[in-house]
């Protein structure tokens, strides 16, 4: 995994390849980075040219975490028998935060913002570098 961070902006320069495979991105996927505040948390989205294999495997993870939490939530509200599910359901609950990373993975980017920076997590070093030329040239 390689880290670049530049500052915050609402254009990033993407490759137009995917930052999985480098083939030639043919659609995007919009990855979130979720900040928590003290009482409120905010959803920061930022859209990534990818190929649609890959956007396809990204949003499968998103629906079965989603599934996930669904069942959670059901389950908290109508308590199903604790016999049958307490364990299942504590075994999703642990599962989730892995889940979660996993599907980060998918895509092969991730971010978040520190201050007026954004710290973006590339998982191919050859992405990174071409990510990286795009956003740090000098204005001239
Ligand atoms: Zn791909």
């Amino acid at each position: 995994m390689v880290k670049v961070v530049v500052p915050s902006t609402k254009e990033y320069r993407f490759p137009n390849i995917c930052p999985r495979c480098l083939r030639p991105a043919d659609t995007s996927v919009g990855i979130t980075h979720t900040k928590h505040y003290v009482v409120v948390r905010r959803v920061e989205r930022i859209d990534v040219p990818c190929c649609t294999d890959h956007k396809k495997e990204y949003q499968f993870f998103g629906v079965v975490s989603a599934v996930l939490w669904i069942v959670i939530l059901l389950w908290s509200i109508f308590s199903l028998p604790i016999e049958i599910s307490f364990f299942f359901v504590i075994a999703l609950v642990i599962a989730l935060p892995f889940l979660l990373k996993e599907i980060k993975k998918r895509i092969g980017v991730s971010f978040k913002t520190v201050g007026n920076r954004t710290e973006f997590t590339f998982w191919n070093p050859e992405y990174a570098e071409l990510f990286k030329a795009a956003n740090t040239m000098e204005v001239a």
